[in-house]
């Protein structure tokens, strides 16, 4: 996606970013991201395989409220079109086929690494504090270059000291 979009929810022009080597488009201010659907499973393992450490398998998994209405596509202005990720009620994603891109609304991440972790089952049983996954993701998606810098790595390439900035709720 080359030409500057504008978000489904809010109109702000989304900024291109690389997160964990994805690129993606994110709205300034959180709504969301915009994905192309071929990169929706890599983006999402790749987040699965970075905070694996702090998924933890027995937190339920909440459906998301899909409260909004019909997004319209930021490519092509037509209105996208709804799926269950992983066919599920879960989450409900938007996305637009002729176009090929898939927008996440904010707060659908986080259910579906979950959802992704349980079902490829390479999450270990491990008890976690509630919102570390939150923040782990927080830090990786919102970041500034949507990469974590070597200074944010344990051993093992894990995340250890993250600077934790509370998403804005919308
Ligand atoms: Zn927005
Ligand atoms: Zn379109």
């Amino acid at each position: 996606m080359s030409e500057v979009l504008p978000c489904p929810r809010c109109d702000a022009p989304l900024q291109e970013a690389s997160i964990l080597g994805q690129s993606v488009d994110r709205c300034p201010a959180r709504h969301g991201l915009l994905v192309e659907q071929r990169r929706l499973i890599p983006l999402v393992e790749a987040l699965v395989s970075a905070t694996i450490e702090v998924i933890d398998l027995d937190d339920p998994i909440e459906p998301v409220p899909d409260s909004h209405g019909v997004a319209g596509c930021p490519d092509c202005a037509r209105p996208m079109t709804r799926f269950g990720y992983m066919e599920t009620r879960t989450v409900t994603l938007d996305r637009c086929q002729p176009c090929g891109i898939v927008w996440i609304d904010e707060g659908e991440l986080e259910p579906m690494i979950r959802m992704n972790a349980k079902t490829t089952g390479r999450a270990r049983e491990r008890e976690a504090e509630v919102h570390e996954l939150e923040r782990h993701l927080s830090a990786i998606v919102w970041s500034s270059g949507g990469d974590v810098s070597d200074g944010m790595l344990g051993e093992g390439g894990r995340l250890t000291a993250i600077k934790f900035v509370p998403p804005s709720r919308h």
